[in-house]
């Protein structure tokens, strides 16, 4: 191999988990000249759950960043989907089998921990540098060979412009580099609103010393889902079972009038509430631990699928390529082996020519593509399950969940079917772009 690859510049734009996961794959396979821009001060620490699928362990342990996130994450064993109005159960699937199948448990976590987790081991690494604070604007693609953006620090620094062999856009759903790369193509892809919006609640153990119920819940290794006619509420225990986690997803009623790029914004706690009114006094009383000030709201956008995600020697990564609803938990873990499967795709260069690196670039775009698109569009089609109201569909959904308590079946919340989890956890991205790569570079 030629080691001038290793030597190629390559930015990447934002430092989101699909960012950092570029940042470090890259690192890992000997690039030398990464650099990384990141408008927040920090990594931003989101305070909220996030599940850890097998898919996404398996990259993150390959990359030697999976411990740190290990020790602080909780296994689950268990799922229970349950009536939001009444609490009964509709099914209960074991999920111990996953680690036996898939070599990893299904594991849920802190966002914080998932992130430092990446980022400590992207400290680790010094051919990585982080630009804090720095917003990438000016996003220019005209000279193919020379991608360029303009990086304007935040504290009033001077402006410069930076131009990389290699720009990775892991710019988010709100993405630059999408605008532009759908631009030169002359393509329009807007942001598609799903009329969807999600509470994010952690609600801490002090908090709740004297519910017996809550404490078992966060003592627990069981994901909980409630739902009802057009909202549910996925619950979980992070952080050493110290916090109790709730994501909610109910119709985009506070935002619609918005036409704005505001995707995430304070709550009101009674509307919150009134969401949910009708929903048992357990996810009453959960919802009424959330401080006044406190509630979260985000609104969730996906967009329709790209025609490409790549432009010469430009790539897009994570959501700002294939943006998600999180009804299969898994929008983080794409991001993430978009990262992993880069890396490989780009180490593997013959050559540091604009051609190949815009081949090595489209290997990637094919081994990841059709996989991320499938998993949104299925995304998609659990959340509409579980959201049906009275009628024939949610009859046969129901049927559905009845037949699987009485033995076996298909389960209509796809995050627990094990046909899906074979899908989605089986699928060894590193692997596949390690043995693909050859012959589908050669076919380009
Ligand atoms: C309610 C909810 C629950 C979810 N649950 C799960 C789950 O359980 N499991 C899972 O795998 N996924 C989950 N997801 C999805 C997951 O959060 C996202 O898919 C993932 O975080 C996307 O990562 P990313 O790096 O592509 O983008 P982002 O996390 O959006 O990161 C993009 C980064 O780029 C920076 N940036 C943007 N523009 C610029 C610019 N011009 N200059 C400099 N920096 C810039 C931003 O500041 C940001 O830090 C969930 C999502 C939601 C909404």
């Amino acid at each position: 191999m030629s080691a001038a690859v290793k030597d190629l510049k390559i930015a990447i734009i934002g430092a989101g988990m699909g960012g950092l996961t570029s940042a470090l794959a890259l690192a890992r396979q000997g690039f030398k000249n990464i650099d990384v821009y990141e408008y927040a001060v920090d990594l931003g620490f989101v305070g909220a759950g996030i599940q850890l699928a097998p898919n996404m362990a398996r990259v993150l342990d390959g990359l030697d960043a999976w411990k740190e996130i290990e020790a602080e994450a909780v296994h689950i064993d268990d799922t229970s989907v349950r009536v939001g109005a009444d609490d009964s159960e509709l099914a209960h699937v074991k999920l111990e089998y996953i680690k036996g199948e898939y070599g990893y448990p299904h594991m849920v976590g802190h966002r914080h921990s998932l992130a430092s987790g990446l980022y400590n081991g992207c400290k680790k690494e010094s051919a990585i540098k982080f630009h804090f604070s720095t917003g990438a604007e000016d996003v220019d693609l005209s000279d193919a060979t020379k991608p360029s953006f303009k990086a304007v620090p935040r504290d009033g620094g001077e402006p410069y412009v930076v131009r990389p062999d290699i720009l990775l856009g892991a710019d988010g759903i709100k993405s630059k580099t999408r605008v532009e790369l759908l631009e030169r193509l002359g393509v329009q892809v807007g942001v598609k609103d799903t009329n969807q919006a999600a509470y994010r609640i952690m609600i801490h153990k002090d908090q709740c010393k004297d519910d017996p119920e809550l404490l078992a819940l966060i003592s627990g290794n069981r994901v909980t889902r409630w739902i009802g006619e057009k909202r549910h509420i996925i619950a979980y225990p992070v952080s050493n079972n110290t916090i109790y986690n709730l994501s909610t997803t109910q119709p985009d009623t506070n935002f619609a009038a918005a036409t704005n790029a505001t995707y995430t914004t304070k709550g009101s706690k009674p509307a919150m509430l009134g969401v949910f009114a009708d929903f048992c006094p357990m996810v009453q009383r959960m919802l009424n631990y959330v401080p006044d000030g406190e509630v979260c709201e985000w609104k969730l956008r996906v967009h329709e699928p790209l025609p490409t995600w790549v432009y010469h020697s430009v790539a897009l990564v994570g959501d700002a390529c294939h943006p998600t609803l999180p009804h299969l938990a898994q929008g983080a873990a794409q991001a993430i082996e978009d990262g992993a499967v880069l890396a490989i795709a780009l180490a593997r260069l013959p050559d540091t020519t604009p051609e190949s690196i815009n081949k090595g670039l489209r290997v990637y775009e094919k081994i990841r593509k059709g996989r991320a698109e499938a998993l949104v569009e299925l995304a998609a089609a659990s959340g509409r399950a579980l959201h049906l109201g009275e009628g024939a569909a949610k009859e046969e959904r129901d049927r559905q969940f009845a037949a699987l308590k009485a033995g076996k079946g298909p389960v209509p919340d796809k995050w627990a079917d094990a046909d899906v989890q074979r899908e989605i956890y089986g699928f060894d991205c590193t692997k596949v772009a390690e043995e693909s790569f050859d012959e589908l570079f050669a076919q380009l």
